[in-house]
């Protein structure tokens, strides 16, 4: 039908073409779609077939999910990458995907708290093994390896909140002699600043809401590794439909583009930030690997020559009391429970990320109710460091107030 002769409810619906540049864009188009046009059957086949590539679906992936994670599959130096709806989604596929029924996972016990919630809720419960380890301690880690016996060592390559250093190349070499693989999750130091694939690690996965898209306007997460692991965790998350979404991809591909600079800056302040908080009265511990004190100075000194993250944890020598007073205090740096954003942002574990903990775990991994966690943004220094120092100068005052 010619398309002046059609009703304008059906103009409205199908009028307009879409225009694709002969020349490429210069910066990426978000492709919103969740649906894609098959020519004719034939067509159908050859892309189900993967005899020609095409989209299918949104829950497939899209051309966003794929610049993403072409992007990550160059920076992590992996065969492959696939998006996932949230970090948490991540780490799903990757223990589903490699955790048969009655097999058992060594868990490092600085472990994210909502990976500590999905061990405990969802994979203890159906019946894997779980045991919990200190990685640090690479005895007890082959010794945990050998008991269960483990089909997967998952770690944290720098932890939280106390930015403790896994030794990713020792570790990796336990896990294979234990018949493991190791899955690293390397949210808080990104492949800008170390790539655990060419330590030795089987999968290295994120969120991306943090240092990656570096905005804190993304929920996704990522995970990259061997074809062969990546495609097995790719079709669970599409079975699951927990696939990262166009417009997350579109925004993590933008963030990605400032990764280096962004890392370098943060990790630049917060040695800066580190090094004013250990100086202060008012402060009775820092946390920051960049600091001779740090109990894995020499391994951080060696792995990431480029820089050791943006995240700082520090007690305040007033202790717990000292806590609400000093966030008061602060002017510019905002009370966020996540991490990795261009502005500086602090936590309190006790109340936010360490919550479920009871108060003796949280002690025994070093974590006290004074203790504070900083993730130091991109600002210039100096201003950091001056809200900071103003918080803890007024606190004797506040304090005694
Ligand atoms: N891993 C680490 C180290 C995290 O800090 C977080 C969230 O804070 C996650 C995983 C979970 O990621 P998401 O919140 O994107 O699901």
């Amino acid at each position: 039908m010619p398309a002046h002769d059609r009703h304008p409810d059906t103009a409205a619906v199908h009028a307009g073409r879409l225009v694709v540049p002969s020349n490429v864009a210069s910066s990426p188009p978000l492709f919103q779609a969740s649906s894609y046009e098959f020519s004719d059957l034939d067509d159908v086949e050859a892309i189900y077939g993967g005899a020609r590539s095409g989209k299918i679906y949104g829950r497939y992936g899209g051309p966003n999910g794929e610049q993403f994670e072409a992007a990550i599959v160059e920076l992590e130096g992996a065969e492959a990458a696939v998006g996932a709806a949230a970090g948490m989604s991540a780490i799903d596929a990757a223990l589903a995907t490699n955790l048969g029924p009655g097999d058992a996972i060594v868990a490092t016990r600085e472990v994210y708290g909502g990976t500590y919630a999905l061990l405990e809720h969802d994979y203890r419960s159906r019946g894997t093994g779980v045991r919990y380890v200190d990685q640090h301690d690479h005895a007890a880690v082959a010794a945990a390896l050998a008991a269960a016996p483990a089909r997967v060592l998952y770690v944290e390559a720098l932890t939280n909140p106390l930015v403790r250093v896994a030794d990713i190349e020792a570790l990796a070499t336990l896990a294979h002699e234990a018949g493991a693989i190791l899955v690293v999750d390397a949210t808080f130091v990104t492949p800008a600043l170390v790539r655990p694939l060419a330590l030795g690690a089987d999968l290295v996965l994120h969120s991306v809401g943090k240092y990656l898209g570096g905005h804190g306007d993304v929920g996704a997460g990522v995970i990259a590794g061997s074809a062969e692991l990546v495609e097995r965790a790719r079709a669970y998350l599409i079975r699951r439909g927990a696939t990262m979404p166009h417009f997350e991809a579109w925004l993590a591909t933008r963030g990605l583009r400032t990764l280096g600079l962004r890392m370098e800056r943060h990790s630049t302040n917060a040695v800066a930030v580190a090094a004013a908080l250990g100086a202060h009265p008012a402060v009775a511990h820092v946390s920051h690997p960049s600091r001779a004190d740090h109990p894995q100075h020499a391994l951080a000194a060696r792995v990431y020559p480029r820089g050791m993250g943006g995240i700082v944890a520090f007690d305040l020598a007033g202790g717990a009391a000292a806590v609400d007073p000093f966030l008061r205090g602060l002017e510019t740096i905002a009370i966020v429970h996540s991490l990795g954003e261009v502005a500086t942002t602090i936590s309190y574990p006790t109340v936010s990320s360490h919550r479920p903990l009871l108060p003796a775990e949280r002690e025994a991994l070093g974590i006290t109710r004074a203790t504070l966690r900083i993730s130091c943004g991109i600002e210039h220094p100096g201003d950091i460091v001056a809200d900071l120092a103003r918080a803890l100068g007024g606190l004797g005052e506040r304090t005694r107030a």
